[in-house]
């Protein structure tokens, strides 16, 4: 006799997944925010309270914390860098650190609260919302 289960996912990477979407990390299906990085609650799709979960400033920690090794890293290494006109360095970094830093920012504040989702790291004033739906991925 085989018994085949389907593997529990791991809640925290599940969370983290379905918040880098910009999903609901409840139901996977409801959008996260509305509008830019305002976190939109409750879901509309599973009424899930998702405004428990406190980002406050680790998505913009984060975000600087990616950005900063992807953009500053690069200037500090390569030595054509040191020798090419400032001008051009920053003509050519700050867009890009500017871009960068808008495109992450909503991603990693998504991840943010999808991994509290999956901790179960609700704020505690905040009324119980329903149990977490077995949503798709
Ligand atoms: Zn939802």
């Amino acid at each position: 006799m085989t018994e085949t289960t389907a593997p529990v996912p791991n809640p925290v990477f599940q969370g983290l997944r379905r918040g880098v979407r910009r999903r609901c990390p409840n139901c996977a299906s409801g959008p996260l925010f509305l509008g830019y990085v305002k976190v939109l609650s409750p879901c509309p799709t599973c009424g899930h309270d998702n405004a428990q979960y406190r980002a406050d400033d680790a998505g913009p920690y984060f975000t600087i914390l990616l950005v900063g090794h992807l953009c500053i890293g690069p200037l500090l290494i390569f030595p054509f860098i040191w020798k090419s006109p400032i001008w051009l360095v920053l003509g050519t970094t700050l867009p890009l650190i500017l871009v960068l830093t808008l495109l992450l920012l909503p991603v990693v504040k998504g991840a943010v609260i999808g991994a509290q989702w999956g901790m179960k790291a609700a704020r505690q004033s905040r009324a119980s919302s329903p149990p977490p739906a077995a949503g798709r991925d």
